[in-house]
This record gives C-alpha cells, structure tokens and sequence, in this order.
C-alpha cells in the first residue's frame, strides 16, 4: 500500500467501517473489491484517507474528523498509516512534521489497551501452538515524552497540583555534567489500568489462557503501580474463577508477575502459546513484534485499540500489527511480484464488521455468517498450500493470485 491507507468505520449491519486509502493493488483494496463488495453493501461506511498528502492538503482536519467520525461510530478498521520522519517530510513536501495517527487516536478515543494477539488457521501449525494474548497499554510512557538537548548545568523537575492551595513537589533534581545530554520527561497515567486489567483478564479466561504481568518494576520503580492494580483487580475479582479454571495450576495458585527481559526470552520458549501478557506501552510494542517474529510473519498478529466513550461504551478499533510494507509496495512501483500476506487485515476488517453488529445486533447473524465464511476462505488458500510466501516459501501466490484463489472461492 502507498504511504498510509486507513479506512474507518462501522455502524449498522453490513454497512459498516471506515477507510482511508487501499490505493494499491497490495492486498486489501484489491480484496475489499472481490472479496466483500460483491456481498455487502458498505455505502454507508465512512472513509478517511489519512496518507500524509491528504493530511496535508487538510491541514489535518481529515485526522480530527476520522477520530469524530471513530468516537460517534464506535466500530472502526484501519488501515497502517505513517508518521512522518524528517526525511519524509522533505520527500513528501509536506507543511509540518505530521504527528502519529495511532496516538490522536489513542487520545481521542480514551484509548485503554491494545490487545494483540496471535492468529490461528486451523490445520496448520504457525510459530505458537495455541493462542497468545498481548494487553499494551494504550497511554503513556516513552511515546508521550517532551525531551530536549543540552549542555552541562541543572536538571529541575517540578509537579504543580491542580490544587493550588497544595505546595508544589520535586520530582526530581539533578546535575548533568556532559558536554551534551538528553533530558526527557514522561508520565505513566494509571486510572485506566483497572479498565486494562477488566479486557485482559475478562479475555483470558474466556481463552483459558495464563495471564501474566510484565513490567522492569525492579529497576524502574515507577512500573511498580501497573502491577500493584493489575494484581488487585485480578485478586478481587478474578483469582476464584481461574482457580476453578486450573489456569493457576503451573503458577503456584497467583498471578505471576515477569521482569521483561525474562518475558523476552519466554516468549521464544514457550511456543505451546496459551499465555498472555499485559504491560506498559513500549514493552508492549516491542515483545509483541518479537511475537510476531515466532509466528511466522507480522501478517498474523492482530493489533486491537479498546478506548471508551464519555457513556461507558467501548471504542474498538482493528487493525494488523504490521506498518505499510514500504518494501513490498516498492517492489510493485518497479513493476516487480509481491506476495503480502493479508490476513491480519482481513481479519481486522472482519472484526470491525463483527463490532459493528455487536453494536446493532439486528443483522448481526447475517453479518456473522458473512464473516465466518471470509475467515474460512482464507484460511483454506493456507491450507491448500495457496498461501502468501511468508508461510508458503517461494512456490507461494501473489499478492493478485492471492486475492483472485480466495474470490474464486468465496464464489463458489
Ligand atoms: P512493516 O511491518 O511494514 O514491514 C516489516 C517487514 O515485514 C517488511 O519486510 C515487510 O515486507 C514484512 N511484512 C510486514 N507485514 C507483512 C505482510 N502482511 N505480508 C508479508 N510481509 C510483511 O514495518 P516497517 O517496514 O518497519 O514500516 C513501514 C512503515 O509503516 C513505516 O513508516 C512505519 O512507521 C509504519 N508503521 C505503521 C504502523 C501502523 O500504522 N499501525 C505499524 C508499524 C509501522
């Protein structure tokens, strides 16, 4: 795809979604014109092209109004989009250095987790045996950073309460005596890991999956409140449920809490799957791209934002974990074969459909007959040995080939 397609969505029955740009033959547009067009009708799903040209001509409105139009919908899928570095902004001419589409949406939607996960075609065996479940914080940490440079001198960090009968605190205070330094600040905010704890735990048992917390809290101390509510939710309300599950059976009776350089290197062991963990943002972003790695391609994982309206109702977003596959796309300019898998995709757009129905439950069994029968056509192409060349090797199909065997199927 070209440099951020996203398509939002979904409200009503199979009218649903969103978009953005499925401006390439790569994948998806190609497959929403064969594969879902022929059977839905999506006149009434909402599309917002969010590639960085069309940020600019906008001067970002088509931004805002994606989000608007996310938080009023409630069911979205979009598509991998780019968050422009220095370079691109000169190749691309744009106005400003355009900021992440992923973290307004994030803000916009009171984003909480996203919850990545592992995807499974039955009858073949991918990196995990069973699936494994990712809870990423949605909010805070590195991503929210304000930094600057600067030379030898002091370092005062300083928290004004709201309050302004309360005394100001210092956070921290320090010396720097380097000729050059990077001074960063950020924040963790925590009153939504409760929700966070609600969607994982709720999601592993449901699974029957081992839930794990995972954070550095040994050396980064601040991590130590992630886990202290984490635990708390799990303790009041889940522990007696996954007792009787048997799901505590391997970890002595508790949740257990795992230090995140040793989940780096469980996650490469424990290839059964049927574990799950839950973290702050960047580790989440980090191991679940290592889970990726273990299952074969990035093009089966999928990548889930849960955020919530002012009226207790979830936002769900869907989307696949992978970026643009600029390489790929690169490949297809040069007028050269490409084979993406598109399956963490498809099983987005799926998804968003089947929030949507969720949402207006009165055609929700047509639009899951629909959706089950998509699910499968793909995953009888893998099965036939008719998959993409990330799981096939090279006799695999292309990308088109790819998108004509399932169609072909869906047909018949
Ligand atoms: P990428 O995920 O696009 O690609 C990484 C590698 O994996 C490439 O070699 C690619 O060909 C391969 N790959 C990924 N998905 C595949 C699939 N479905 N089928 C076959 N092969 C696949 O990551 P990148 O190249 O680091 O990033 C490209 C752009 O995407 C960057 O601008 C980045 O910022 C953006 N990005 C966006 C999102 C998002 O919007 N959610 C996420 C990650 C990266």
């Amino acid at each position: 795809m070209q440099n951020g397609g996203f398509r939002l969505g979904c409200q009503g029955p199979l009218q649903s979604a969103f978009q953005g740009l499925w401006v390439s033959k790569e994948g998806l547009d190609a497959a929403q014109e064969k594969w879902v067009e022929p059977f839905v009708d999506t006149s009434e799903w909402e599309y917002f092209d969010l590639s960085c040209q069309s940020r600019d001509q906008t001067d970002d409105k088509v931004l805002h109004d994606a989000v608007a139009s996310g938080k009023r919908l409630g069911a979205i899928f979009k598509e991998p989009t780019i968050t422009p570095t220095t370079e691109q902004v000169k190749e691309f001419g744009l106005k400003k250095p355009f900021g992440s589409p992923n973290g307004a949406m994030r803000r916009g939607w009171n984003g909480i987790t996203i919850s990545r996960d592992t995807i499974h075609i039955p009858g073949i065996k991918l990196g995990f045996e069973n699936p494994v479940f990712f809870e990423r914080h949605a909010v805070g940490g590195e991503y929210g950073a304000s930094w600057k440079g600067v030379g030898k001198g002091k370092v005062l960090t300083t928290f004004w309460p709201e309050n302004e009968k309360e005394k100001p605190t210092i956070v921290d205070g320090r010396v720097l005596h380097d000729d050059e330094s990077a001074v960063v600040v950020y924040d963790n905010p925590l009153d939504n890991v409760e929700d966070l704890a609600r969607i994982f735990f709720d999601r592993c048992l449901e699974a029957k999956i081992v839930p794990y917390v995972v954070t550095k809290k040994t050396v980064f101390k601040w991590q130590e409140g992630f886990w202290q509510k984490m635990k708390k939710v799990f303790d009041a309300e889940y522990k007696d449920a996954y007792l009787k599950a048997g799901l505590l059976d391997k970890t002595g009776g508790e949740l257990v809490h795992l230090i995140s350089d040793a989940a780096t290197m469980q996650i490469i062991r424990w290839t059964g799957g049927g574990f799950g963990m839950a973290c702050h943002n960047y580790d989440g972003d980090m191991l679940t791209d290592e889970v990726a790695q273990v299952h074969r391609s990035p093009g089966f994982i999928t990548s889930n934002l849960v955020g919530k309206n002012e009226d207790g109702s979830l936002i769900k977003e869907f989307e696949a974990s992978h970026g643009t596959v600029a390489d790929l796309w690169h490949m297809h300019l040069r007028g050269e074969e490409t084979s993406m898998n598109p399956l963490g995709m498809v099983v987005a757009l799926l998804g968003a459909m089947d929030h949507a129905a969720a949402l207006n439950p009165a055609t929700q069994a047509e639009v899951t007959k629909f959706t089950v029968s998509v699910r499968e056509a793909v995953y009888e192409a893998f099965r036939t040995g008719n998959g993409t060349r990330d799981l096939t090797g090279p006799q695999g199909l292309t990308t088109e080939q790819f998108v004509d065997w399932v169609a072909d199927n869906l047909a018949k």
